[in-house]
């Protein structure tokens, strides 16, 4: 469980979230959608603790940067370099690193999960091209592979399907499906509107304040969208 008490968060003179309270529980898909510069990244990172705020944020209780290991995350894409040199099978590896002692190499007991995540993800037979060969839904797919090997309890994606293909959106929702049963808490930015019902058991709506955060038949209606969006949202049925 992750509990957010009065979280506010500021770049410099601009208050990007402003006094965030949340309960989130596990063994469900949590949505979480509103406008761009709705602070959502910031949210996200603010629980991962690489930037700085002010309020209380606890996983199981603890302090978030003492359970780092525990929790995996896919940034948003833009801010990824693809054009670094690094293989599929060695990107996955990474995921790896987190249960690893410093200087203690990737091992065969590793390198088996790598290929096993590979597997889940259909990627096998790119396991040995470069990250900067695949299209953005492998790519993804192969984000989501470095999750799986870090074993975590927590998974955060922010804005996992953008650029990406109806194929690799249906792989990825499919493990995270799995994930779920296994009780994890799986956080996903999303801004397709139109999914938010198939794919969330609970929303999170946000624009520097939580709008409205409950079972998705309670919070995703027009008023809380209005309340986020303004007037001109449209959801279709
Ligand atoms: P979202 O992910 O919902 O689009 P962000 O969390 O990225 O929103 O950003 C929230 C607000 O904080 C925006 O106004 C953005 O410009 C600002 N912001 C985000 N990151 C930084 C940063 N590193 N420095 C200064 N301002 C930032
Ligand atoms: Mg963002």
């Amino acid at each position: 469980m992750i509990k957010i008490e009065h979280l506010n968060v500021f770049y410099s003179e601009n208050k990007a979230l402003t006094d965030v309270q949340l309960k989130l529980e596990s063994g469900g898909i949590i949505g979480m959608i509103g406008p761009n510069g709705a602070g959502k990244s910031t949210l996200i990172k603010a629980i991962l603790n690489i930037i700085p705020y002010s309020g209380k944020v606890l996983i199981e209780g603890k302090e978030s940067k003492n359970f780092l290991k525990n929790i995996a995350y896919v940034e948003q894409k833009s801010n990824i370099d693809l054009t670094f040199p690094i293989t599929v099978k060695e990107c996955v590896s990474l995921g790896t690193y987190t249960g690893l002692k410093l200087f203690q190499k990737v091992g065969s007991k590793e390198w088996l999960r790598v290929a096993q995540a590979l597997e889940k993800v259909n990627l096998s037979e790119y396991a040995n091209r470069q990250i900067g060969e695949l299209s953005g839904g492998q790519f993804q797919r192969v984000l989501l592979a470095r999750c799986l090997v870090q074993e975590a309890d927590y998974i955060f994606l922010d804005e996992p399907f953008v650029g990406i293909d109806s194929v690799s959106e249906k792989i990825i929702m499919d493990i995270l499906q799995d994930l779920k049963e296994q009780g994890k808490l799986i956080l996903i930015v999303h801004h397709d509107l139109s999914k938010v019902k198939v794919y969330f058991d609970e929303l999170i709506i946000l624009n520097k304040e939580i709008i409205a955060y409950g079972k998705v038949k309670e919070s995703f209606t027009h008023e809380n969208l209005k309340k986020a969006y303004g007037d001109n949202i449209f959801i279709g049925d």
